[in-house]
């Protein structure tokens, strides 16, 4: 029994966990992490470690998702690089305080905003995009001048002792450290008090999350997920729509990405001219066998593989396939599928399905969509293919989600001048590009005044006098101040 519970202690625990954060904030005391060369060298560390180990990063891919490269490559390593790169075009300025106007009330004074970081930091990030999601947060947490602890998903066991093995050679292990572990360390660190907790993955541990940290008066990042719909309006070119459908569905993980397409809303006449459409391209895409295509990534686990499998397999679900439907559960490989009119109550347009399956769900007239997306919890993304621009200024007018993109999916995350995260049930919280500096930051209030232009009619005794003039003062009153101080 002993040796049992010996067995089940993880290894990383508690004690150690307390220990960890005690080592950081011992190392943020010191104050190193503050300076702009601490920052500056460990974002140029994390820039060489990308480029020297590009093809090792792509391998541990592979062995956790069959992530083709050019994948690997697109979504992860360069996105990478170039957030690295802009964050340390801006980082000299976003570090320097800020002046601000100072008003009558202060009067004579001066004040200023000072970034300063918020301590030390926990960044939990998910396995699907299992590097890119790591090492981003931690960008800004290094950015922002933070110690830290990573903890990757043990659900992608390559990238995350990667990940330990690279940040241990190539960034300050003082500052900056990995835990590798599944609930039990994950719990473990929970316990402790940090400055900030950072979190990417299911809305479900997001709750558990904001728990452990409301114990504490952390504030968290909770960067969700949910069901990212897409409108297709019938006014489009539609061998392009096709194509960044695919792209954004298929060609993102295999629908294992937060923001790729969940579901298709479109009109009864123009879906069977889309259906149409995208087989066309799939088939190009993927060839007429998709199980055996090496641009397609492989489901993550054999528990997502059932997930998806209940997903298909209702009763009321699975007479609705319109195209695909084939998989291979040694391989864990789903093909393209294409759903049409599943109905309202069915588990597929009620959970996220992250995955390769795509319903469509038909309206009389397309601007019915935007009342079905605002029916229900609001998305991480949302997504409109048109070229009407009335419908275009209504959906962004009308539809609330994280972030919206007209013509195409996923691409607005790779604009570092737009803030990523969700709204609602998809998250809390923003970061990519300034806004990754900022979520780790503490913007400082700071007044300056000296000794001059010290008021009485401030302190007591309170006269009427006294209060005449400051409401003259405060009202902007010229007048009334003089004649408040000369008595009138
Ligand atoms: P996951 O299983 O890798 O879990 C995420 C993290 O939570 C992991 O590090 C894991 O160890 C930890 N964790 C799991 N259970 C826990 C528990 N009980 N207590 C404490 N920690 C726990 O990833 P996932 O949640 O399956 O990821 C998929 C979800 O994440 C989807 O909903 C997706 O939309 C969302 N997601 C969001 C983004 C975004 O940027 N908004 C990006 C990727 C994924």
């Amino acid at each position: 029994m002993a040796s049992e519970d010996k067995k089940k202690k993880p290894a990383f625990d508690c004690e150690a966990a307390s220990s960890t954060v005690k080592d950081l904030r011992a190392t943020f005391a010191t104050e190193k992490t503050r300076s702009y060369e601490w920052r500056a060298s460990q974002l140029k560390s994390l820039l060489k470690l990308i480029n020297d180990h590009e093809s090792d990063i792509i391998d541990a891919l592979r062995s956790d998702l069959s992530k083709p490269a050019h994948e690997a490559f697109v979504s992860e390593i360069s996105m990478l690089r170039s957030s690295c790169e802009f964050i340390l075009k801006g980082l000299k300025r976003w570090m320097m305080p800020e002046k601000v106007k100072t008003t009558i009330t202060t009067f004579p004074s001066s004040a200023e905003i000072v970034p300063e970081p918020l301590g030390v930091v926990l960044v939990i990030s998910a396995w699907n995009y299992p590097f890119y999601l790591s090492v981003d947060p931690v960008i800004g947490a290094i950015a922002a001048g933070n110690a830290l602890v990573l903890k990757p998903s043990e659900i992608a066991p390559a990238t995350s002792s990667l990940l330990v093995k690279l940040f241990g050679e190539y960034l300050d292990s003082s500052a900056i450290k990995v835990v590798e572990g599944a609930v039990p360390e994950t719990s473990a660190l929970l316990e402790q008090k940090w400055d900030k907790i950072f979190y990417t993955g299911n809305g479900k541990v997001g709750r558990i999350v904001a728990a452990a940290a409301a114990k504490h008066l952390t504030p968290v990042a909770l960067e969700l997920g949910g069901k990212c719909p897409v409108i297709v309006d019938s006014d489009i070119n539609l061998t392009v729509t096709a194509r960044r459908l695919i792209g954004g569905k298929w060609g993102l993980n295999n629908g294992q990405a937060c923001v790729s397409a969940d579901h298709i809303i479109t009109t009864k006449d123009f879906a069977p001219k889309l259906i149409d459409a995208l087989k066309l391209e799939l088939e190009q895409f993927f060839g007429k066998d998709p199980l055996i295509s090496e641009d397609l990534s492989r489901i993550v686990s054999s528990n997502h593989f059932a997930h998806l499998s209940k997903l298909l397999d209702e009763d009321k679900v699975s007479g609705k396939i319109v195209h695909g439907g084939g998989r291979n559960k040694d391989d864990l490989k789903i093909a393209p599928t294409i759903l049409l009119d599943a109905p309202e109550d069915s588990l597929i347009m009620n959970e996220e399905i992250f995955g390769p399956l795509l319903p469509i769900v038909t309206v009389d007239n397309i601007e019915e969509s935007f009342s079905i997306i605002n029916s229900k919890e609001k998305p991480l993304a949302a997504y409109l293919f048109t070229n009407n621009k009335t419908l275009k200024g209504k959906f962004v007018k009308n539809v609330s989600a994280g972030g919206l993109l007209i013509n195409d999916i996923a691409l607005h995350l790779a604009n570092p001048n737009l803030p990523f995260g969700g709204v609602g049930e998809s998250g809390m919280d923003a970061y990519h590009g300034k806004f990754s500096f900022d979520t780790f930051t503490h913007k400082k209030a700071v007044l300056y005044r000296s000794f001059v232009g010290d008021a009485p009619a401030r302190y007591p005794p309170y006269t009427p006098g006294k209060l005449r003039l400051l409401k003259a003062l405060l009202g902007g009153d010229i007048i009334g101040v003089i004649r408040a101080l000369v008595g009138w």
